[in-house]
């Protein structure tokens, strides 16, 4: 064969400009185009061997990648199927042309569990975002071929001649352009083969160091592996973090294709930094870490591995989340998820229960923003109260009926989100026999209100958000001993010591064994303000804090203050009180906290 010119195919004589500059925004992925080529070319030649149509000897397969810096050029090197000069004008010079379909469609009933990478990106040409001159030295499989050097240096004309090659395969050589001189650096091209390239299913070597693991766990049979080799291949992926809780193997092949490991991590309170660790493989080839708009928002807190060659890759987000494909995708991976909740829950009770403060921040954000996932959280969602027994949501509501069912028939949730800070808001509830669940993560006042519509007559009530008669009201005790002229003395006190937009007296005809003075936040206030501090509440952030200064008039103390007649002790007496309830709510603080010490000092010095 003499030496050919030609040119190139296609539609503009412009089109390497327009690869380089709008393609891709990271050049760096060029590697990983031809990286797999390589490798679809040695699957296909493995595939070849196994139906018997390559006879020949398979050998070493490794892949190698190497650089010249005083050349300038960088090269990748299969022992793959290789092409004939037809097979070179018809694959490289076509572009569009995807080879890999057409093999594909030829053998696709042939050939199991060994698929082609391919059909994502431009490929092969997008060498030239990084090389000013691609030469491919290629050798076919088949018998008598002859080998064949294509040249091209960016501009459409390409030349094709015959060259003498010895060994099976490709080899591409990228003359690296001035502007990319980044990809001559050893530890550039070992960064991105790193990146792109480590659980590639044949051996690469860079160095002569082989850079992938061939086999990574999502590819093997759940069946194949202890929960050993699962921790090892969360380390492989994450090397400093804890260990993982749990992992869901997934697979699937039906209606889409999908495999992966997914594992849940220890979450910590601050969700938003932890987003974002599942990786994107496509036959397990590296191609992102962002699945957002891939997986629903509360799973990107999950870490590991999806594999599939079913999503559309370069596309945009948006186009991403109308797509029908990646839509099954999304809803598969949280019907698993939540199968794999319900099933750890029924099967390993014990062990669930000791993880539960780990993972019911990841099911609370899923109950919140899915509702498939909230439908299913019934199975799995559980309630611990604060003697650290867990119910669920339907074994709770049993346990509580007979004692938490107020006058209207309503049934009564207490909670607590701090057990030390309001343990005697607890302690008072537990005297009647109540019983407190610790809520206490973020989306405590969210998933209160969305629990409130699922459960119906149902109500969250925070054990300090009214003195315990009123947090669950029951029959109303309507006895005050203070007259309204007393209470009116009363409150007039209180408001020279408190500030009246911050605390609103009432008055309360509670038991005279309660507190003279409580301190409650009204639940609905509350809950509006810890809203709109995460987002999503009806009010700004800067709502101000208010609550209720209940006074018991039924308490001694009280009517003492109504009825004393020296106006400085009736006040120093109420300043006590007043202080007392303060901080028994956490709410005593700077001066007059010091203030209120040095009092309570001199009181017991009057003894
Ligand atoms: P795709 O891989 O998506 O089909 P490419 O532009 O990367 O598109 O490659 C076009 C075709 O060129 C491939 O389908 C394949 O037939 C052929 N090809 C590319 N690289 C190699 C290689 N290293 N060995 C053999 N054939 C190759």
């Amino acid at each position: 064969m003499a030496t050919q010119t030609g040119k190139i195919n296609v539609q503009t004589e412009n089109i390497f400009p327009i690869i380089k500059k709008f393609l891709y925004s990271d050049h760096e992925i060029f590697l990983r185009e031809l990286v797999s080529n390589a490798v679809d070319a040695t699957q296909k030649l493995t595939a070849l061997s196994s139906l018997g149509e390559f006879k020949g000897k398979l050998d070493d397969t490794t892949i190698e990648i190497s650089l010249d810096k005083d050349k300038k050029t960088l090269t990748i090197k299969d022992k793959g199927i290789g092409m004939t000069a037809e097979e070179v004008e018809k694959y490289i010079n076509q572009i569009a042309f995807s080879g890999a379909k057409e093999f594909m469609e030829k053998y696709k009933d042939k050939v199991e569990g060994n698929p082609i990478i391919g059909n994502f990106g431009l490929g092969f040409y997008s060498a030239f975002m990084v090389a000013s001159k691609v030469e491919l030295k290629t050798l076919s499989y088949k018998e008598g071929a002859k080998a064949v050097s294509w040249t091209c240096d960016g501009s459409p004309e390409y030349t094709l001649e015959e060259i003498k090659k010895k060994d099976r395969g490709t080899e591409i050589i990228l003359h690296i352009a001035d502007d990319s001189v980044e990809f001559l650096e050893e530890y550039r091209i070992k960064e991105i083969l790193k990146k792109y390239c480590r659980f590639l299913p044949i051996e690469i070597k860079f160095k002569d160091e082989v850079i992938n693991n061939t086999k990574p766990a999502w590819t093997r049979k759940p069946s194949d592996l202890k929960d050993e080799d699962y921790k090892n291949f969360y380390n492989e992926l994450y090397p400093f973090a804890d260990e993982p809780l749990f992992h869901i193997h997934l697979n699937v092949d039906y209606p889409f294709n999908l495999t992966g490991i997914l594992y849940f991590p220890k979450l910590k309170n601050n969700i938003e930094v932890q987003k974002n660790k599942i990786q994107l493989y496509s036959r397990q080839v590296f191609i992102t870490d962002s699945v957002d708009g891939i997986v629903p928002d509360f799973l990107t807190l999950l870490h590991g591995v999806i594999d599939s060659p079913d999503i559309p890759l370069n596309v945009s987000r948006s186009y991403l989340q109308s797509d029908g494909n990646v839509k099954k995708i999304s809803a598969h991976i949280t019907k698993k998820v939540a199968d794999k909740l319900e099933e750890l829950y029924k099967n390993q009770k014990e062990d669930f229960e000791k993880k539960w403060d780990d993972i019911k921040l990841f099911i609370e954000y899923g109950m919140l923003t899915d509702d498939k996932f909230f439908e299913r959280s019934p199975k799995f969602y559980l309630l611990k109260n604060t003697d650290g027994n867990f119910f669920t949501q339907e074994e709770y509501l049993e346990k509580i009926k007979p004692l938490q069912t107020d006058k209207d028939k309503k049934v009564i949730f207490l909670y607590t989100n701090n057990p030390t800070e309001q343990h005697a808001y607890i302690q008072q509830a537990k005297d009647r026999g109540y019983d407190v669940l610790v809520m206490d993560t973020p989306f405590t006042a969210h998933l209160a209100g969305k629990l409130e519509q699922k459960i119906e007559n149902t109500s969250f009530v925070r054990v300090d958000a009214d003195v315990i008669d009123k947090l669950i009201k029951k029959e109303e005790n309507t006895i005050s001993k203070l007259s309204d002229k007393e209470k009116e003395a009363v409150k007039e006190v209180i408001e020279t010591i408190v500030p009246k937009e911050k605390y609103s007296v009432v008055f309360e005809n509670m038991s005279e064994s309660d507190q003279p003075i409580t301190i409650t936040q009204p639940e609905f206030m509350r809950r509006m303000k810890e809203m709109s501090a995460i987002g999503g509440g009806m009010f700004g952030a800067s709502m101000p804090e208010m609550y209720n200064l209940v006074v018991n008039a039924n308490h001694p103390l009280v009517s003492k203050i109504a009825t004393e007649s020296n106006a400085d002790v009736k006040k120093s007496i109420t300043k006590q009180a007043t202080d007392l309830a303060l901080l028994s709510q956490g709410l005593l603080k700077g001066e007059e906290l010091t203030n209120f010490i040095k009092r309570s000092v001199d009181l017991i010095a009057k003894q």
